[in-house]
């Protein structure tokens, strides 16, 4: 049997090599993993080999892989009902819509579908400018908010380069980040006001009244998972109030969960206008992402067509699989679970590996959402591989992650340890017991 798996495995890698393209890669370049089979935190390879998956895939299964109660939630519904145009009313799409605002911040009470993180914040800023009449959308740089033409532009990290059009209004300022801060900041409270002084002076030198709205990920997540410190988010609330200007918060990766609350806004009691999610919101069982709508943008499209919508908006697989995921993620405890493995496992064990490992220049987090920024040099802060790169250094830790079965994620000289929310104390403590072995090899390798 295993050599028919292996079999199989062969032709999947060699039809995918001659007929797949993939994201973001010089496609001749790449050498993807073949995965046969994935249960909770762990994926197995075409050789039958294990790995425990501390990226949560794309930073997505936050239940884990093959979560009974999805998996059963998706076949009943496939069973009654696969799919059904947007205009219709759908039970599955109305009770994800209800139990999605039983835990969105007050007043987020209306949700538009989306098949994920890049639509919906392509459809909240379009939803924003029409509501203000206003063109110009601020975004911070380190940041990521999708691949499609206007969402890649508000992003502020490399993969924009490529496609930038600066002329869709789209403006970038920094936001808060004191290990690499842009402000000569020495504390979280320095760090906070001076992000704040800054993000003011773009208001007032672009225009308040030309600015339709500021988008901010709660937590920048591929950007580096840096937690905003306690009264920026508040602050940009108040900036926002003050101008007519409308607050996006992109919770597509640091919500449902991740953060170690339903929403990270939580952490800083923001209510924003808009808030789009993806990803958690079903464990990415099916594509599914969406904007949740306050009242006052509600209601400025209440008796106007709002002009925009999707083939698939409100999918019924993909609704009946968020609808599962927030009953498992209530009834299993997943957020709080998520907020004590930070607390008490994944911060205090990557702290540790601080102590040990040169390398590692700060360890920052929350949750399930923790990032090792890595340097070759504690005193000068100078990054382990280039910004928008790897490196050799980076490349080993990775391979000798991958040869001991643990699966992080990798941004340029970051690594995230980003597992599934209801991943075990066990689990968690196995992979960080892998890390250190891995950091230790690479740096003895590395001379
Ligand atoms: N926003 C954030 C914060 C994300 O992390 C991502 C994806 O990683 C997106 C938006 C884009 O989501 P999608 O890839 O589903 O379009």
């Amino acid at each position: 049997e295993r050599s028919t798996d292996l079999a199989g495995a062969e032709r999947a890698y060699e039809l995918d090599r001659r007929h797949v393209f993939h994201s973001w890669s010089a496609q001749e370049k790449l050498d993807p993993m073949v995965v046969t089979k994935a249960e909770g935190a762990y994926v197995w390879d075409g050789a039958g080999n294990r790995y425990l998956d501390f990226a949560s895939q794309l930073v997505f299964t936050n239940l884990g892989h093959q979560h009974p109660k999805v998996v059963r939630a998706i076949q009943e519904q496939a069973a009654i009902l696969c799919t059904i145009a947007p205009g219709t009313v759908n039970d599955a799409r109305s009770e994800a819509a209800r139990l999605i605002s039983t835990h969105t911040p007050d007043g987020l009470d209306r949700m538009f579908f989306t098949n994920g993180g890049a639509d919906a914040n392509e459809h909240a800023i379009r939803m924003a400018r029409l509501h203000t009449g206003r063109p110009k959308v601020l975004s911070r740089y380190r940041s990521y908010h999708g691949g499609t033409h206007l969402a890649v532009n508000v992003t502020g990290d490399p993969r924009r380069w490529a496609s930038d059009a600066a002329a869709d209004g789209v403006v970038h300022f920094f936001g808060p980040f004191l290990y690499r801060s842009a402000f000569s900041a020495t504390t979280q409270e320095e760090e906070c006001e001076r992000a704040l002084a800054h993000l003011e002076q773009v208001i007032q030198l672009e225009g308040p009244s030309t600015i339709a709205a500021i988008l901010l990920e709660s937590i920048p997540g591929t950007a580096g998972i840096m937690v905003p410190p306690p009264g920026y988010l508040r602050g940009v609330r108040e900036l926002c109030d003050r101008h007519g200007i409308m607050f996006i918060a992109d919770e597509v990766m640091s919500g449902f969960g991740r953060a170690g609350k339903w929403f990270a806004v939580e952490h800083d009691d923001v209510v924003p206008d808009l808030m789009t999610f993806a990803k958690g919101v079903n464990s990415g069982y099916a594509p599914l992402g969406g904007v949740a709508i306050g009242e006052p943008i509600y209601r400025t499209f209440a008796e106007r067509v709002y002009p925009g919508g999707l083939t698939y908006s409100g999918h019924p697989l993909a609704c009946a699989a968020a609808v599962a995921t927030i009953h498992a993620m209530e009834d299993e405890g997943v957020v709080e679970h998520a907020e004590r493995l930070g607390r008490e496992v994944l911060g205090p064990g990557l702290q540790a590996l601080a102590g040990k490992h040169e390398w590692i220049g700060e360890v920052r987090g929350t949750g399930a959402f923790w990032a090792l920024e890595l340097v070759s040099d504690r005193a000068t802060r100078e990054p382990l591989a280039p910004y928008g790169a790897s490196s050799p250094e980076m490349a080993a830790i990775l391979a000798a992650c991958k040869t001991r079965g643990l699966l992080p994620m990798a941004n340029f000289n970051r690594i995230h340890c980003v597992p599934p929310l209801n991943t075990s104390v066990d689990e968690a403590r196995e992979g960080l017991a892998i890390l250190d072995e891995a950091l230790t090899e690479a740096r003895t390798s590395a001379g």
